[in-house]
């Protein structure tokens, strides 16, 4: 059996400093290291080695990963790994990514993606020696087609997975007819070659989330926190031993080797006084890093949070100003998207462009914000 447990709603805080000390240098000089590692050595000689590796800066934590916390015979970055694995969806690479988990033999992903990549997520595991009857659990951020899709079909391959979703988006993992229908009004041309079959999840396999719980993945400790505001269900995962948040969309769209960050506000859920408390729970736990679908990690959790704030506010303010002006819906929808794209323009090369406003689905970015819009108004009336 996995070792793979909740711990009920065990109190993150004890765990939530930063994987390293603050202040501490990253490239330290050799005499530093050298008197790092004989601190290190002593600790370990007097009280073993320590649960976390907190002592030491980001070279010492590193030579312990792959050196002394091993044992001989299995490498340890093949037992401890955090890897991308990338979808490739429409044969695009780095728009959907999957995140794969290893901790002392137990595994789990992170948003397998959807249905149509199924095969691609197959090949992938494989090319990093794993296959999916040895993976243990899901991890789902939200339901999204594009996060969740593949789940079902991953079960029916692999029974005993554990699923871990929240549970505003459980009873559609169960029956996904609803989300099907409201996803067919938002591609009625191409669902199926976007998204491929979402086969429901047995309800056994599930493990309902509200935020606040610890799930165990051999020697990693994963703290679930509840970030709605890009879905009303959406939550986010700390992992501890390296300090990665996989947040998701709550922190938008920035695909890895880029540092422009860019909204996904499709509807129903969007919310931007909730998203507020979700950016304040994420950095609150002082991520090193944040692991986005869309696509990758991003090293710079403040900054990117930062930006990403900026322009969702700007973005919904814009969605404001057109929707009070505009003569219909279309001409909103049309204006928005031009002054949207202008500015993603200004900032990356025109095929990286295209690539943000296709796996960001800038149109229903506006259909999102213009939902918010109204209700908003409603409100306030
Ligand atoms: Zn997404």
């Amino acid at each position: 059996m996995p070792r793979m447990g909740e711990h009920g709603r065990t109190s993150c805080r004890s765990s939530r400093r930063q994987p390293y000390p603050a202040g501490r240098s990253c490239t330290p000089s050799y005499p530093v290291v050298i008197q790092e590692i004989q601190e290190l050595t002593r600790h370990i000689a007097q009280q073993g080695i320590p649960e976390e590796p907190f002592l030491a800066n980001d070279f010492i934590c590193g030579v312990l990963r792959y050196t002394t916390f091993a044992k001989r015979d299995e490498p340890r970055d093949a037992m401890n790994a955090i890897t991308t694995l990338d979808d490739n969806w429409m044969g695009q690479p780095k728009s959907i990514g999957a995140a794969l988990l290893e901790s002392d033999g137990h595994r789990a992903i992170v948003d397998p993606g959807p249905g149509s990549t199924l095969e691609t997520l197959r090949k992938e595991l494989r090319a990093h020696g794993a296959s999916v009857n040895e993976l243990d659990a899901i991890l789902l951020t939200h339901i999204h087609l594009d996060h969740a899709g593949a789940t079902g079909a991953l079960v029916h391959e692999n029974p005993r997975l554990a699923v871990y979703v929240h549970k505003l988006g459980a009873p559609h993992m169960i029956d996904p007819s609803k989300l099907l229908a409201s996803a067919a009004r938002l591609w009625p041309d191409n669902l199926h070659e976007l998204f491929g079959e979402m086969v429901p999840v047995p309800a056994q396999n599930l493990r309902i989330l509200e935020g606040g719980e610890t799930i165990t993945l051999g020697a990693r400790k994963i703290a679930v926190a509840y970030t709605p505001g890009h879905a009303s269900h959406h939550v986010s995962y700390f992992e501890n031993l390296e300090g990665t948040a996989f947040v998701g969309d709550t922190t938008g769209i920035r695909i890895e080797g880029h540092s422009f960050v860019m909204p996904a506000t499709p509807p129903p859920d969007i919310d931007l006084e909730l998203w507020a408390g979700s950016f304040a729970s994420i950095l609150e736990r002082q991520p090193r890093r944040l692991f986005l679908t869309h696509f990758g990690f991003s090293e710079n959790p403040a900054a990117h949070l930062a930006q990403f704030r900026d322009r969702l506010h700007r973005w919904m303010a814009m969605t404001e100003k057109i929707l009070a002006s505009a003569s219909s819906d279309e001409a909103a929808m049309a204006s928005f998207m031009n002054t949207a794209r202008a500015e993603v323009a200004e900032h990356l090369p025109a095929d990286d462009v295209e690539q943000y406003i296709r796996t960001a689905g800038l149109n229903l970015s506006f259909l999102g914000l213009a939902r918010h819009a109204r209700k908003r108004t409603q409100a306030a009336s």
